[in-house]
């Protein structure tokens, strides 16, 4: 098994932080009792749970009682979804984004073909979304809106709260896919127009198999999971105790090295991404450069494959990724990118870099030092360098099938 690589793919998944090893530990072996059980052994580790799930609050501004936690984002993302609904029988209509992470848009087209109507908001060039639009597409019939903090693939922020205000005006709920958002924009639910908020132990350096929901003092909700009495009525099921410890700790971790954590990952995702597109001719950056996260930067290099760069790239042991999905065996641009009206010169070369704290100048300069010739190396191999008409005609026939 591989372990050390130059980790550039911190949206797909993050390291567990070793601090947030070491507080889960204990709760995998010694102390392994039920947080409900009435006894000391259990009510231990009931009190291990509330101090974490204040740990988890105070990186959201949010109170301990607003959050209920989950098995993944996937699952607050489904969660708010089917209780936002649940709670307004009578109110028949969705508005989403067509960028939105599979674990909302696939949701919405199902609930599509259950007598849901959807509107799935434009995005421009940049990735960003037009409030005109989104304000148009609301009506009273509208339960819910529900739009992602920032976008996995390119990185695009959206402006949440003049969102939430004109979601408000209506009287729609408001859901907020924030995984890849929190630990790296700051956040204070105390003050903030969302319902409810998602996110994902494992994006932020906890472990994967954990995630919380935020649900706003207030806000009517209706359990996805039924059973016991856990997470106040809101997600029945025994607490996956080790987990939540760690999410604790992680969310603890973040907070306090959110600010220099986001400059020093700033600066360094500016300097590969500068010095790429100084060095390697033909290449553009994907998405909104100003409304961006910190951590993410997608690059799209004209004439050639996003795989083909990423295997090049596997073989130096640098890890990114491109938004491609495999589907019944062919490559598929990401539907984010497609959402954006990309050049098909670009469309099909894009890489997505994603940097973490543990980033270190070094690795950034040693994909620095490999890009511009494994660029040109594919170029040179390509037939269609330099011709945009062949180059299209090629990649309408691997799309149309
Ligand atoms: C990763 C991700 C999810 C899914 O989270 P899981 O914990 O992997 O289920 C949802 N939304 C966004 C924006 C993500 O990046």
């Amino acid at each position: 098994m591989q372990n050390n690589c130059i980790y550039l793919d911190n949206n797909a998944t993050t390291k567990v932080d070793p601090e947030v090893i070491e507080v889960m530990l204990p709760y995998l072996t010694d102390y392994y009792g039920n947080p409900s059980s009435m006894h000391t052994f259990g009510g231990q580790v009931g009190k291990a749970v509330r101090t974490a799930r204040e740990q988890l609050a105070a990186l959201l501004g949010a109170d301990e009682s607003e959050i209920v936690y989950t098995s993944c984002g996937t699952e607050g993302d489904n969660a708010a979804i089917r209780a936002a609904l649940l709670a307004q029988p009578e109110k028949r209509h969705i508005v989403t984004t067509q960028v939105e992470h599979p674990a909302v848009l696939n949701v919405c087209k199902q609930l599509e073909t259950q007598g849901y109507t959807v509107t799935y908001l434009s995005v421009n060039h940049q990735g960003q979304l037009d409030l005109d639009e989104l304000e148009a597409s609301l009506t009273g019939n509208t339960a819910l809106v529900t739009i992602m903090y920032a976008n996995n693939e390119t990185g695009t922020v959206f402006p949440i709260e003049q969102i939430g205000l004109r979601v408000k005006e209506y009287g729609a709920i408001f859901h907020v896919d924030a995984v890849q958002a929190v630990g790296k924009i700051p956040l204070n639910m105390k003050t903030s127009t969302v319902d409810m908020l998602t996110l994902s132990g494992h994006k932020l350096h906890g472990p994967k198999g954990i995630g919380a929901l935020y649900i706003r003092r207030g806000v009517r909700f209706r359990p996805f999971m039924i059973g016991g009495h856990q997470e106040r009525g809101r997600r029945a099921g025994t607490e996956n105790v080790p987990a939540i410890i760690a999410l604790g700790k992680a969310a603890q971790l973040e907070l306090l090295h959110l600010e220099e954590a986001t400059k020093r990952e700033r600066r360094l995702r500016d300097r590969l991404e500068q010095t790429l597109l100084a060095k390697i001719p033909d290449c553009v950056v994907n998405g909104d450069i100003t409304q961006r996260l910190p951590n993410t930067t997608n690059i799209g290099f004209k004439y050639i494959e996003g795989e083909a760069i990423l295997l090049s790239l596997n073989k130096y042991g640098i890890c990114a990724s491109s938004g491609s999905a495999c589907t019944s065996g062919s490559l598929e641009p990401s539907h984010v990118l497609r959402a954006m009206g990309l050049p098909y010169t670009t469309l099909h070369g894009s890489i997505r870099f994603s940097l973490c704290r543990y980033t270190t100048v070094a690795e950034i300069d040693q994909v620095i030092e490999v890009m511009p010739s494994i660029v040109e190396r594919l170029r040179a191999l390509s037939p269609f360098k330099n011709d945009d008409a062949g180059w299209l005609q090629e990649q309408s026939l691997v799309t149309s099938h």
